[in-house]
């Protein structure tokens, strides 16, 4: 069998398409657009650029993009005094402070202060209490994406066996919750599972959000089964030779000749998150006024 691939790329251009008509929708009927703002404390090179690819997006779409930057040596009092004037801004419908933080701040502390209405990552304990308790909320964007993934490629998620390996607070957690709530049957695996091959080769849906690169092999996967890849592992260029630097936790090539669909690193999960961070702007606007 060679699976079908799953193309993040397209989708995700398909999510930001409705973005932009039902943000211009929203302009005619309020008189204004959609904000984001997006809180970055220091100078990390990495947060740095995911932060200008979640403004450009922003642009793109017709979203008003509000860049807010701190320096390094910013306290908890002071991002936290920022946090508040941006809830208080009726031209920001949504919050985001880009993680980690540097290590002398908090960053789930400081995360919790974000209006739940604004909280377009999700992450607040708010939402993430919302999901637990299978309430409308705005959900993290990694995961729903994934969702929608599953949705565009018709993979059957009720009654099915899904396991998810990462139980982290940001993918793995809200990810098994969302499963749970379209009725698959859920186990969430961790570095302390006893027989991880054996659980993974149990399900019908597997997603690895480990970071651990190639670490789910052929063995792990079922004939048949759908294989979602988050992992975002970069290698060194002696490691890549001259292929891309960036690999999933998936062995592609293997897992494909047994898995029904799958997704590729780069352009499968990686493009869903700022497009879903697009659509819950949108969204996080709509339940505002
Ligand atoms: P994380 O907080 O480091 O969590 C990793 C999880 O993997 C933990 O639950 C850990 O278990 C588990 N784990 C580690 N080694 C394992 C092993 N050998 N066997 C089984 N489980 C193991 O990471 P994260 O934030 O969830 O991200 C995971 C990966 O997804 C990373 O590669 C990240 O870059 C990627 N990611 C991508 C996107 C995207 O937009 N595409 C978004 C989010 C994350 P314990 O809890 O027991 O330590």
């Amino acid at each position: 069998m060679s699976a079908r691939i799953i193309d993040g790329k397209a989708i995700a251009a398909r999510v930001r398409a409705r973005v932009a008509v039902e943000t211009d929708a929203l302009l005619g009927e309020r008189g204004r657009k959609p904000g984001l703002a997006t809180v970055l404390v220091g100078d990390d090179e990495a947060s740095a650029v995911y932060v200008a690819g979640k403004q450009r997006a922003c642009t793109e779409v017709g979203i008003t993009p509000f860049d807010v930057r701190l320096g390094g040596e910013a306290s908890h009092a002071e991002v936290a005094a920022e946090l508040e004037r941006l809830n208080a801004d009726d031209a920001v419908s949504g919050v985001l402070l880009q993680l980690p933080v540097p290590a002398h701040l908090d960053g789930p502390a400081l995360t919790a202060l974000i209006d739940p209405r604004k909280d377009v990552d999700g992450l607040t304990p708010v939402n993430a209490g919302l999901l637990s308790l299978g309430r409308p909320g705005l959900r993290p964007c990694t995961p729903i994406g994934v969702m929608r993934m599953l949705a565009d490629a018709h993979v059957q998620i009720e009654g099915s066996e899904a396991v998810v390996v990462g139980r982290s607070n940001l993918f793995g957690k809200p990810m098994a919750q969302l499963l749970l709530a379209a009725n698959a049957t859920v186990t969430t695996a961790h570095s302390r599972t006893a027989d991880l091959v054996e659980v993974c080769a149990r399900a019908d849906i597997l997603v690895a959000a480990v970071g651990r690169p190639r670490l789910i092999g052929r063995e792990f996967v079922k004939e048949g089964a759908v294989v979602i890849d988050v992992g975002m592992n970069r290698l060194t260029p002696a490691e890549a030779g001259n292929k891309s630097g960036l690999v999933g936790d998936v062995d592609f090539e293997r897992v494909s000749e047994v898995a029904s669909a799958i997704t590729p690193v780069p352009g499968g999960v990686g493009p869903m998150t700022i497009a879903m961070l697009l659509s819950n702007t949108l969204e996080a606007a709509r339940g505002q006024e």
